[in-house]
C-alpha cells in the first residue's frame, strides 16, 4: 500500500478506538494516538507512514525536512531503546538508509512492523509530559511533568482528578518543584506556559479526551511534548485501552 497521511482533523476519534480493537490491539499505534491528539486539537507533527524504504522518496515531497523516522511495532514499546528512533533527517537518502538500518536490526526483525512513522521535527523547546490514567474510584486522573530526569528520576509530577479547570491547570504547573525550568533557567528560552495549559485542558478538562473517553482509555502518555515560547507539540502519544 501507498503510503497514508495522517488524515489528521477528519478521523471521528472514535473510530480511532474501534479500529484498533477491532485488529485485537491493547494500544493505539502511534500515528492513531496523535489523530486522536489532533482531534482535540492538540498540536503533533505533520507526518506519513511508509512500509519500507522503497516509499520514501514519494513521501519525502510531502513532508519538510529535517524530519524523525521511527518503528512502528505493536511489540516495541520503547523505541529509542530499541534503535527504532532516528532524528534530524536531511533528505529521503538519510531517511532510506535509517530504515535500512532498523531493519536489519535483530530486535527490530523479531518484531511485527506496521510500518515506519516519518515525521516533521517540532521545533526546539523543553520538553514535558502529560499523561493520564483511570482510577477505580476517582475515574480519569490528568498528569504533568517536566521530561527527562525530571519525570524518570526525580519523579517530579502532579495529578488532578478529572475533569481540570483552568485554574487546577494553573496549579498543576506550580506544584511542580522544578517549574522554574519553564520560565527559562539556565539561558533557555522560555517554554510558553499558555500552551501547556490549554494542552491540560484539551486532555483533562471537561470536554477533554479524558473525560469523553473514559470508557475506553486506561492509559494515556505524551512522552514527550516539545514545549517552545509559542507552541507544544505532541512528539510521542500511546495510549492503552481498557
Ligand atoms: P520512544 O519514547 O518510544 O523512545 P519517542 O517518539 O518519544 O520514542 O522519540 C524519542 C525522542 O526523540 C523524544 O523523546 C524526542 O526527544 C525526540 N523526538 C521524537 N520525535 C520528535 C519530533 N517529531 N521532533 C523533535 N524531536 C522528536
Ligand atoms: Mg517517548
Amino acid at each position: 500500500m501507498f503510503a497514508v497521511m495522517n488524515d489528521i482533523p477528519k478521523m471521528i476519534p472514535q473510530k480511532l478506538i474501534e479500529a484498533a480493537r477491532a485488529q485485537q490491539r491493547s494500544a493505539l499505534d502511534e500515528q492513531a494516538g496523535k489523530s486522536l491528539l489532533a482531534s482535540y486539537g492538540i498540536s503533533v507533527p505533520q507526518s506519513l507512514t511508509v512500509k519500507n524504504a522503497g516509499e520514501v522518496d514519494a513521501a519525502m515531497t510531502k513532508l519538510r525536512a529535517p524530519v524523525v523516522v521511527k518503528i512502528m511495532s505493536p511489540d516495541i514499546l520503547h523505541k529509542s531503546d530499541a534503535g527504532g528512533v532516528k532524528v534530524g533527517l536531511k533528505s529521503a537518502t538519510e531517511v532510506k538508509d535509517a530504515i535500512n538500518a532498523m531493519a536489519a536490526s535483530p530486535q527490530i526483525k523479531a518484531a511485527r512492523i506496521d510500518g515506519y512513522l516519518i515525521e516533521e521535527m517540532a521545533p526546539a523547546g523543553q520538553e514535558i509530559v502529560i499523561g493520564g490514567l483511570r482510577d477505580p474510584y476517582f475515574g480519569p486522573l490528568v498528569m504533568v511533568g517536566l521530561g527527562g530526569i525530571f519525570v524518570e528520576v526525580l519523579r517530579d509530577v502532579s495529578f488532578r482528578i478529572c475533569p481540570i479547570t483552568r485554574l487546577d491547570a494553573e496549579e498543576m504547573l506550580d506544584d511542580l518543584k522544578g517549574a522554574a525550568v519553564l520560565a527559562g533557567a539556565r539561558g533557555r528560552k522560555p517554554a510558553s506556559r499558555a500552551a501547556i495549559v490549554d494542552a491540560l485542558l484539551k486532555v483533562g478538562g471537561e470536554n477533554g479526551l479524558l473525560m469523553t473517553h473514559a470508557d475506553d482509555i486506561a492509559e494515556a502518555d505524551i512522552n514527550p511534548m516539545i514545549v517552545s515560547d509559542n507552541a507544544a507539540v505532541a512528539v510521542d502519544a500511546r495510549f492503552i485501552l481498557k
